[in-house]
């Protein structure tokens, strides 16, 4: 691909990528061409670290002292000082973790030490209390440890002047542990993210009202609200808009106006009432795909003004689908996480088989259990992109290739646990 395509070229005039077919777009592709339109956010700010977590380092941090500041001893035991060969040891003290004077010892004798004491001078090495015998003031060994044992050195863990953690460091607990241990009580974060979406259609309705024949209830914008939610991002909730042209277009101006995201669902495919090409056409520069993907072939990626757009199918597992497999790793990208990976699959055995046309990779909603120290994965019986259930009684993706057929009852398949995902 060269590099002076940019979105409005591409989006005016499909064809100006030899290998660009919006009307049958790769799963892989789809993740190349986000990967080259999409720009992380810059703004960062200064928090304490306790509200960290889930956002991303915005500045490398550098240690300004070693951890642990101090040799310690790793061990509840005795610190001794060799005296040749001897394996009796005259004991002269006390050192807990906490006392801050460096005590010392001589050769043949040792010190009792808790673990995180400081170690004292002269000391070869720490025993455990599991290995020694004590006796009124002196201590006995049936061997000589190696030099060093069961020491904890200086800078160890992190050494003054280290980099620790690299701008686009994604903050999880440990990592929050970490700054903590280095003394830091703030931290440089990336901004959250400022994500505005909302549901389309005449046929949906709130979730409260009396449904009519004819409606459904809008349960897209739920669980987009929540699968937002979990990203630890800054979202509005724009509601429902009517599949009405004049409304769409106001509702999304506004939204560009102060989000960097703006995420719909429904009215992205070639239905009448379908609007969203036409208006995101007049207002941004907006690209949509027949991906060959199942569930969730329709889906649209553009940009209004400076604001990302994704267009979800409106079906509610294809809408569900195409936030975790595309969305949500897109999101990683703009929030500015440089160590995001896609999830990872892992074998297990299929006891049923899978009806599958060669043409489009599949996600298809599975269970996935133990059973004999064996994991085997079992398809829930109604695989439609209507069936929202599916969702709710899978704990597993059942990823199938674009060119798999039929699958057999026990062949190993790609699965995507939902843990880590969803
Ligand atoms: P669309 O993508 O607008 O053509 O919608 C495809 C299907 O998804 C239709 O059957 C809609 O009724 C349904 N649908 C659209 N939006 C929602 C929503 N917010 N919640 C639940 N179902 C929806
Ligand atoms: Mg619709």
């Amino acid at each position: 691909m060269k590099k002076t395509i940019n979105l409005k070229r591409l989006a005016d005039d499909p064809s100006c990528l030899s290998d660009y077919d919006p009307n049958a777009m790769d799963f892989a592709k789809v993740h190349e061409f986000l990967d080259k339109f999409l720009t992380p956010i810059s703004a960062s700010e200064k928090i304490p670290i306790q509200n960290s977590l889930g956002r991303v380092i915005a500045k490398d941090v550098k240690s300004t002292i070693n951890v642990p500041n101090y040799d310690n001893s790793a061990m509840d035991g005795y610190a001794i000082a060799f005296n040749n060969t001897g394996l009796t040891f005259k004991v002269t003290g006390a050192i807990y973790a906490g006392s801050i004077k460096r005590k010392s010892i001589r050769p043949g004798e040792a010190i009792q030490i808790m673990t995180g004491g400081r170690i004292p001078k002269g000391c070869d090495a720490v025993v455990p209390i599991e290995l020694l015998r004590e006796h009124e003031s002196y201590i006995t060994i049936n061997s000589l440890p190696k030099k060093y044992a069961n020491i904890r050195n200086i800078g160890e863990d992190v050494k003054k002047g280290e980099i620790i953690l690299t701008k686009g460091h994604f903050i999880r607990p440990a990592e929050i542990g970490l700054l903590a241990s280095l003394g830091l009580s703030s931290v440089n974060v990336l901004k959250k993210l400022k994500v505005i979406f909302f549901s389309s259609g005449d046929e949906v309705i709130p979730v409260g009202s009396k449904i009519k024949v004819g409606q459904i209830y809008d349960s897209n914008r739920y669980s987009i609200q929540a699968m937002l939610e979990r990203l630890n991002i800054d979202f509005t909730n724009y509601k429902n808009v009517l599949d009405d042209k004049v409304i769409i277009k106001k509702t999304l101006l506004k939204a560009a106006k102060s989000a960097d995201l703006i995420i719909t669902s429904g009215g992205v495919s070639v239905g009448k009432a379908d609007y969203m090409k036409e208006v995101l056409s007049e207002i941004g520069q907006v690209l949509f795909w027949k991906l060959s993907i199942k569930p969730g072939r329709p889906l649209a990626y553009g940009k209004i003004m400076k604001a990302h757009y994704f267009g979800l199918p409106g079906n509610p597992v294809s809408s569900m689908v195409t936030f975790y497999q595309i969305v949500q790793p897109a999101i990683k990208k703009i929030m500015g996480q440089t160590n995001y990976q896609l999830p990872p699959y892992f074998h297990a055995k299929c006891i049923e088989p899978i009806k599958k046309r060669p043409g489009r990779l599949e996600f298809q909603r599975g269970v996935l259990i133990k059973k004999n120290n064996e994991w085997i994965v079992q398809p829930t019986a109604n695989q439609g992109s209507g069936i929202l259930s599916s969702m709710t009684q899978a704990n597993c993706f059942i990823v199938l290739d674009k060119n798999d057929s039929n699958i057999e009852k026990n062949t190993i398949v790609n699965i995507q646990i939902f843990d880590g995902i969803i």
